[in-house]
């Protein structure tokens, strides 16, 4: 049994590299707060060098685990490019683990509907 609970939170998502940043339980909910791995990101546009520019919480595809559901909030970085003519102004960093948990969650969920829940969904705002 994984002792760690970073580890276990990318174990359990199926998303390398996430970190969980806060969790936090409901009545009938889990809910993560997570944020993916910090990568060299570059422009997309013209290649140069970014500067953070911020982040915005993003709702994953909600699932269940042990009998409770559980809501997953990606914690996006938001970057900017630095060259002064790029046409780029800012651009959300991506992760091919949260894409695919969310189609592997999709396809869970229409085969086994999620039990509706009552709890409203946790409020990150005051950890951006
Ligand atoms: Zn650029």
């Amino acid at each position: 049994m994984e002792s760690d609970p970073q580890k276990m939170v990318a174990l359990l998502l199926g998303i390398p590299g996430a970190r969980l940043i806060e969790l936090r339980g409901t009545d009938d909910t889990l809910d993560l707060l997570i944020e993916t791995e910090d990568r060299p990101v570059v422009c997309p546009e013209c290649g140069s060098s970014v500067e953070f520019s911020g982040r915005v919480l993003e709702d994953l595809v909600a699932s269940s685990a042990g009998g409770q559901v559980i809501r997953v909030t990606w914690r996006r970085r938001q970057w900017r490019c630095v060259t002064a003519d790029c046409p780029v102004e800012s651009f959300l960093e991506n992760d091919a683990g949260i894409v695919e948990f969310n189609e592997r969650v999709t396809a869970a969920n229409s085969r086994f509907p999620l039990r509706p829940v009552v709890s409203a969904p946790s409020d990150w705002r005051n950890r951006l």
